[in-house]
């Protein structure tokens, strides 16, 4: 994959994972609306907006999403990105911009899915 090609997925992933961060600060700041009796401490807020907090309060899907972002970065930035983890061959770059953190290629991707059919019965 070229430089060019790997710094566009290192922008989609880091604009996805500002995606989430958001999505988790608009859920504290209504929090802290709702709960403050008395007046919300900006300072308070602050601390809790920072990008780990944030992380720690994704709950299920999201946060399994930003495990999955994070690895994909930390992929490209140890030039892994886009290799698949099972073959090591390439991911099809179609694949990965249809799923940018994905770390199969289909074919291991289709056969892990063919297993987990086949013992989930
Ligand atoms: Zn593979």
């Amino acid at each position: 994959m070229s430089p060019e090609q790997l710094e566009e997925f290192r922008q989609i992933l880091r604009d996805e994972k500002k995606r989430l961060l958001r999505k988790a600060a608009h859920t504290i700041k209504n929090e802290i609306e709702l709960s403050k009796d008395d007046m919300a401490d900006e300072a308070d807020l602050a601390s809790a907006l920072t990008d780990q907090n944030l992380s720690l309060r994704l709950r299920g899907r999201e946060r399994y999403l930003m495990e999955k972002i994070d690895l994909a970065i930390e992929r490209i930035d140890e030039g892994e990105f886009g290799e698949c983890v099972v073959c090591g061959d390439d991911i099809a770059v179609k694949r990965l911009r249809a799923r940018p953190v994905t770390t199969m290629c289909i074919a291991c991707k289709e056969e892990q899915e063919r297993r987990e059919r086949l013992y989930s019965d």
